[in-house]
């Protein structure tokens, strides 16, 4: 299907919406909501959170080429950050001549805590909480019959006993399978509902009860092979692992690939309804957990010379539940997606990850990050400037040519036009 979008990005966006319509069954009522920018209606933003006075329009794009365990899919992604979209699909195109995607992603098993302070015995605690598991894991199921009728639910309980500086704590992991589910709230209510039975067991008080965003239990994975002689050959992929090399022994570096991993995964993440803030928070947990922080994927060299990519990523996301399945442009975005299970779509998005960390370090360690910013950089100067329709594109030309992409020169070339048509 990859070559009915050759030159996508030459075409306009009503162009690339009709060329869409014929792979994603959206309806002219769809195309309408992503083009009139009336995504989300105000009455709907009202009850999704307080004192809303409107709502706030981001781009709306797709990455392609990605084949993922051999299936393709066309990405919507909503972010506002330019070259993130083109970059995403470039190294997709690149791993599709290899192949594409392998990836996998586990149940979804979420960790929510229980923090019990001031246990008197905490050996005769973890007895008697362990010896009356079976009814804690009932207790915490009454609260969801739906997710256990979809054969999700509460499936066990740890404990594991932590110092703090005030003193000791047993924190008592409900383990949860969300099925198709985040499963934020879901997990949080089980929490409150088992905490009296945790307090009489224990003979302590319970402090916090909340979710984990380290989601250890729920990490995908992805990889694919870049070949060398898509990517410029063997120098630039020496240049390549010594990039990743960087970033393994040097945590400033290594924030920053791993930025980019969630450029690609976030835009995602927003574009689905789901959790962006949970998202950054379990990956940056998971890069520091056990060891310094580290960068979310790797890179070797195969016996033939191409790059090995390889990443592993928690995803805490669902395809129900929160706004996923409410926001209208959610909607038309799991149906570009064309994902038949949460699991597929954490493995899309570990390949989003994959795909975008390679572009990255692909530009970084041949051309630089600028070049390819360049064009979407100088028209965001030129708006800023306060070029308009036909103005932007001629500003943008004349600031490229120029290599002076400032506010000022902008402000100056657009006099100039203006004054020229007057
Ligand atoms: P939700 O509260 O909307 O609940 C999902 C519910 O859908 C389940 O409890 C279940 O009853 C039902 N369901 C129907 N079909 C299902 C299926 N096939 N699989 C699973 N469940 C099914 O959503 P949620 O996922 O529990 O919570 C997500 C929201 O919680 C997000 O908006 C997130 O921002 C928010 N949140 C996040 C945090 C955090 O990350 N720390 C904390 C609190 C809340």
């Amino acid at each position: 299907m990859w070559d009915k979008f050759a030159g996508f990005y030459r075409l306009t966006p009503a162009e690339r919406l009709l060329l869409l319509q014929q792979f994603c069954e959206i309806s002219d009522e769809e195309s309408a909501l992503l083009t009139e920018n009336q995504g989300l209606p105000l009455d709907l933003a009202d009850h999704m959170v307080e004192n809303v006075i409107g709502s706030f329009p981001y781009p709306f794009g797709v990455a392609l080429y990605f084949r993922v365990n051999e299936r393709d899919h066309i990405v919507p992604m909503v972010i506002e950050e330019n070259s993130v979209i083109a970059a995403a699909s470039k190294a997709a195109k690149i791993a599709l001549a290899s192949g594409g995607f392998t990836a996998q992603a586990p149940e979804s098993i979420s960790i929510g805590q229980v923090q019990l302070i001031e246990v008197p015995d905490e050996d005769e605690a973890r007895t008697q909480i362990l010896d009356s598991k079976s009814e804690i894991l009932e207790v915490a199921n009454s609260c969801d019959a739906i997710l256990v009728g979809h054969g999700g639910g509460a499936v066990d309980l740890e404990l594991r006993s932590i110092q703090g500086s005030r003193g000791p704590m047993l924190i008592a992991d409900l383990l949860v399978d969300t099925k198709d589910a985040m499963g934020a709230n879901t997990v949080n209510t089980m929490l409150e509902a088992i905490s009296p039975n945790l307090e009489a067991l224990s003979g302590g008080k319970t402090c916090l009860r909340i979710l984990s965003n380290l989601a250890v239990r729920r990490v995908a994975s992805a990889s694919a092979i870049f070949s060398k002689d898509l990517i410029g050959g063997e120098e630039v992929v020496d240049r390549f692992l010594w990039a990743v090399d960087f970033a393994e022994v040097d945590p400033f570096r290594a924030a920053t690939h791993n930025k980019g991993i969630l450029n690609g995964v976030i835009g995602v993440v927003q574009a689905t309804g789901n959790d962006s803030r949970a998202i950054e928070a379990g990956a940056h947990a998971f890069a520091a957990y056990g060891h310094p922080y580290k960068p979310l994927t790797t890179y070797s060299k195969t016996p033939t010379g191409d790059l090995l990519g390889e990443i592993q990523i928690p995803l805490m996301v669902g395809r129900i539940g929160g706004i996923t399945s409410i926001h209208p442009l959610a909607r038309v975005a799991w149906k570009i997606l064309n994902v038949n299970s949460v699991g597929e779509f954490c493995e899309v998005l570990a390949a989003v990850g994959l795909a975008q960390n390679f572009a990255a370090l692909l530009a970084l360690s041949t051309e630089g990050i600028q070049k390819g910013h360049m064009k979407l950089h100088a028209s965001n100067i030129a708006l800023m400037a306060g070029a308009q329709n036909d103005e932007v594109d001629v500003v943008v030309e004349r600031l490229i040519a120029a290599g002076k992409i400032t506010v000022d020169y902008a402000s100056e070339v657009l006099e100039e036009l203006r004054s020229r048509d007057c």
